[in-house]
């Protein structure tokens, strides 16, 4: 699912006015009713609601609703900042409609006249939409800051005021929404972690713009979705044998952290591939085989026999980030000819050696959490930075970024692929050890990179939803999402 900048959001609208028999004003009247019927529907309703409206299309959306709701038996208190200039046509439209009803409005036109806001009520902010690239101010900022100093639940319509829809927000004066209604489809500001304090709970609300527009469109990043996903899976021949399905390698493990080796290997060897070898030291050895007979083991040395006869490796999880570690790790690099995934502690050694990058095999996969990332590439001073720093070095260097979080990036080329699986129960240690396993048993079916990444981490992340069954995100543990990943692989095959 295409993931629109704001200048397409509303060439979207005019495609949809110039290729469907509606007009703007009845566009606008869709999305007011939707965004009516989901508040008339929810439990916390309550009033009084108070709406505060500008002068834009925005505002024209809260004028309709507050119609709607009044419609509907719910009278609303209804202001609009007042700039002295007439609003947008749809905006005019509305407002005339509002007053033949005879619905009392306030105008605000200077701080002494905000209304004071009950705490048990709830706000509509409808000030501003997605079209915002510069900081709120004036009455704009002022209305902002005090719908957040009220302690009413606040609804967004389409994004909260003062959020920018695509790139980073530098002012933190934006309205603090518990629910954000957005019309139609995702946006890209929802996605980042900075914003998440702003805009809630997100509802997307389908008012049917016309489809056919997404096809005429490029950009740059995506949402992956399930059909996704189902495309691209391979489909097991029931006359194959394991010599089809690659041989894995995970070079993982420490003495004092064999626990991540352990996690990588059976999340592995439930990934598909044909075989597994961990290398891990003497001293873990027993532990892995009484855990997962069905992997193979070598004995932690710097050097690797016939590396290239392996399908794929996996690095980092447990290796410590010893001079043995970086040894082995630059062997490997050296000598491996194939796409291999580089974590944990293997990155943390990537970013002491950063003249390696270079040399790790075309198609490798990196795996950083946000603070691996800054490591290894230089701090980032916020979060959009730090995507669009992702996006750019996959054009730099021939890799796929695997950048981790509720909404994990997955990076090739230029192009940024977003996940939507997983939950909170993922924030505990050993979950990326596990993703690690998964990436390298599907690069080792030779999967290609970037499509190895998106099912990868769409995998970790329904296997960890469906253990919610059994588990709350506090109880999940990483050897339990392993568990699931057998009801994530049947959920995901089409
Ligand atoms: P370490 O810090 O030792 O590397 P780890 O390997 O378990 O610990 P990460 O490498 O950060 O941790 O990997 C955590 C995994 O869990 C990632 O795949 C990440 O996307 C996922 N995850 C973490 N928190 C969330 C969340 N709130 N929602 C969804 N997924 C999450
Ligand atoms: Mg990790």
């Amino acid at each position: 699912m295409k993931l629109l900048s704001a200048a397409q959001l509303q060439e979207w609208d005019a495609y949809t006015i110039a290729n469907t028999p509606i007009a703007s004003i009845d566009l606008m009247e869709r999305a007011a009713k939707a965004c009516t019927q989901w508040i008339l529907k929810q439990p916390f309703l309550k009033q009084p609601i108070y709406i505060f409206c500008g002068k834009g299309n925005n505002g024209g959306d809260g004028l309709a609703i507050a119609r709607l709701l009044h419609e509907a038996g719910i009278t609303p208190k209804v202001f609009i900042a007042e700039f002295g200039k007439p609003g947008t046509d749809n905006f005019q439209e509305n407002l005339h409609r509002l007053h033949v009803l005879g619905l009392p409005i306030q105008y605000i036109s200077s701080e002494n006249l905000l209304p004071p806001i009950n705490d048990d009520s709830i706000v509509i902010d409808a000030l501003l939409g997605v079209g915002l690239n510069k900081p709120l101010s004036g009455l704009y900022a002022l209305i902002a800051a005090h719908i957040n100093t009220a302690k009413a639940t606040v609804i967004a319509i389409d994004v909260p005021t003062g959020m920018y829809i695509d790139q980073h927000t530098e002012s933190t004066n934006i309205v603090k929404a518990n629910y954000t209604l957005t019309i139609q489809c995702p946006k890209l500001c929802f996605l980042i972690p900075e914003n998440a304090a702003f805009f809630g709970q997100v509802q997307i609300l389908d008012i049917g713009l016309h489809p056919a527009y997404l096809s005429t469109i490029d950009t740059n990043l995506q949402l992956t979705v399930l059909e996704d996903i189902q495309q691209c899976i391979h489909v097991r021949d029931a006359f194959s044998h394991k010599g089809q399905f690659g041989h894995a390698l995970l070079i993982a493990g420490s003495e004092e952290k064999m626990g991540a080796a352990i996690m990588a290997t059976g999340a592995a060897l439930r990934s598909g591939t044909g075989l597994v070898t961990a290398q891990v030291p003497a001293s873990g050895a027993t532990a892995l085989n009484i855990c997962y007979p069905e992997a193979m083991l070598l004995m932690r040395s710097n050097t690797i026999d016939n590396i290239n006869h392996y399908t794929a490796i996996g690095i980092g999880p447990g290796l410590g980030v010893n001079t043995d570690s970086q040894q082995i790790l630059f062997n490997v690099i050296s000598h491996y000819k194939q796409p291999m995934v580089i974590d944990a502690d293997a990155l943390s050694i990537l970013a002491e050696n950063a003249d390696w990058l270079r040399l790790l095999p075309k198609g490798s996969i990196l795996t950083p959490h946000p603070k691996e990332f800054d490591r290894v590439f230089g701090k980032c001073v916020n979060d959009f930075e730090r995507l669009h720093k992702a996006l750019a070095l996959t054009l730099q260097y021939p890799l796929t970024i695997v950048l981790k979080g509720h909404y994990t990036l997955v990076a090739q080329q230029g192009k940024g692929f977003f996940n939507t699986t997983g939950n909170a129960g993922l924030a505990k240690g050993g979950s990326g050890d596990v993703l690690t396993g998964i990436i390298t048993a599907l690069l080792a079916q030779k999967y290609e990179p970037c499509i190895a990444a998106r099912l990868g981490v769409y995998l970790h992340g329904t296997a960890a939803d469906l253990a919610l069954e059994t588990e709350a995100e506090e109880s999940l543990v990483a050897t339990q999402v392993i568990a699931y990943l057998g009801k994530a692989w049947n959920y995901v095959k089409p």
